[in-house]
């Protein structure tokens, strides 16, 4: 008897994320037998997108059969806890280094959301009692053991027989971009695109030909090319004149080893005094170990010039603090000094005691040096804002705000539309993601005009063909 062939169900892509926002970042491929989820990011930022973190995925988590991360950050892979949590049992393929960096940052989530669950419950201001957190430390151990690490440009087959390739994206150490293979559609996920720039990192990799490309718009209507050193100098020479302290609320994986390394070149070029450099992020320290390490393999991502000896990321007064009373000490630090701290967008993280005790005095700066999500505390105060909320009390923002763009860890535009350029023959179709609205339309259009693409902006939980 012979069987007949069931026809082929089209594959197809869900936005469950990162869809007119820059956080969140999900995106379910379904081939009608096999679902994978390519990243698994947390929303930050806005209430309605936060909100969306605690409602049930469209998805039953018990039937994705593998996810892919292309780099640790939270809004990549800070979902994958709840994703166990709520039934997934299947592999989670990422390259070596994100395997690493994301097991710091899992446990790190898990940790701050304890954490935070507990000073809504002693403070009362929590909307719900208990509070309970997103996730815990035990749903962060059981994700991190499902990671499944894959090198960089080597091609691996995953459930439903899928190929699966990652490639260095030059964003983060370990940041890869997904090239997948779906009966004979690929699919690229370019995951956050590095800048050429980057002091550590090689570029990203050039793209092979793929039929529909998902692409990250961040900063999809900007450009950094004007932005550097010099906005950051002036500012510390400015806050350190009058006496007062800089504060550099930064991502701790990566951007605090780059602001370590500029910090050190300003001040052995003379460009700013030599003052105490205070780094206050447990996350930031273990991060910089593995970058130190990844340094001392001469890991392929990196540039081959980069040795430990040539890269200089310890100003003269550096000092790394690990203890809680260490930091502490730190809200009243007596003299000018410079201090480094996580999170980057001040959502959460010991960078928020520093600012509510940094941010009343107008001697003081705070340094933004990364993109700011609306919604969060580092967007209000990029904003103007008068007051910011701290665990409750609104405190009054009487220090000088200064942005800088020039260590940004993603492509601008035009490096975006030159990167994409780089691909043989046109898509059928790029969708624009990881952008705000009009970051998204920015680059979309960019892409129709410059390279006579068929690009889309998709809509959050809009469902696509894409065989
Ligand atoms: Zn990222």
């Amino acid at each position: 008897m012979s069987s007949v062939p069931r026809p082929a169900v089209p594959a197809s892509l869900t936005f469950l994320g990162a869809a007119r926002t820059v956080t969140g970042s999900k995106f379910l491929l379904d081939t009608g037998d096999t679902r994978v989820m390519v990243d698994c990011g947390l929303f930050q930022g806005e209430r309605v997108w936060r909100r969306r973190n605690w409602e049930p995925l469209s998805v039953d988590p018990a039937k994705v059969d593998a996810v892919v991360l292309t780099h640790a950050h939270l809004d990549h892979s800070g979902y994958l806890p709840l994703l166990v949590r709520n039934g997934f049992a299947g592999p989670a393929y990422c390259t070596p280094e994100t395997a690493e960096l994301t097991a710091i940052v899992l446990r790190d989530a898990a940790h701050l959301a304890e954490e935070d669950a507990e000073h809504a419950n002693a403070g009362g201001w929590s909307k719900h009692t208990p509070a309970l957190p997103l996730y815990d430390s035990g749903d962060a151990e059981k994700a991190i053991e499902l990671l499944t690490p894959v090198d960089h440009d080597s091609p691996v087959t995953i459930p439903g027989e899928i190929g699966l390739q990652l490639r260095s994206a030059g964003h983060i150490l370990g940041s890869a971009f997904a090239e997948l293979d779906v009966r004979g559609t690929r699919l690229l996920v370019s995951g956050d695109l590095g800048r050429p720039g980057h002091p550590l990192l090689l570029p990203p990799a050039a793209p092979h030909q793929a039929d529909v490309v998902v692409v990250e718009s961040t900063y999809g209507d900007r450009l950094h090319e004007a932005e550097d050193d010099e906005v950051l100098a002036d500012a510390i020479r400015r806050t350190l004149g009058r006496g007062g302290v800089v504060l550099m609320p930064a991502f701790a994986v990566d951007r605090t080893f780059v602001l370590l390394m500029v910090l050190a070149r300003l001040e052995s070029e003379r460009r700013i005094p030599s003052v105490p450099v205070y780094v206050d992020s447990p996350m930031a320290l273990r991060a910089l170990e593995v970058y130190k390490s990844a340094i001392r393999e001469h890991d392929p991502q990196l540039r081959p010039e980069v040795t430990l000896a040539s890269t200089e990321y310890r100003p003269t007064h550096l000092k790394l603090m690990s203890r809680r009373e260490e930091s502490e000490r730190l809200n009243r630090p007596g003299k000018p000094c410079i201090v480094v701290s996580a999170s980057g967008m001040a959502t959460g993280g010991r960078v928020l005691h520093h600012l509510k005790y940094q941010l009343p005095s107008s001697r003081n700066t705070v340094v933004l040096t990364g993109f700011q999500v609306p919604g969060t505390r580092g967007r209000s105060l990029l904003e103007g804002a008068s007051q910011v909320k701290i665990h409750g009390k609104y405190i009054p923002v009487r220090a000088e705000v200064v942005a800088t763009h020039a260590y940004s860890a993603h492509a601008d535009v035009t490096q975006m539309v030159a990167w994409l350029s780089g691909m043989p023959e046109p898509p059928e179709t790029a969708y624009v993601v990881h952008g705000e609205e009009d970051a998204a339309r920015a680059l979309a259009g960019r892409l129709a005009e410059e390279l006579g693409w068929n690009a889309v902006v998709p809509r959050y939980l809009e469902r696509v063909r894409i065989s």
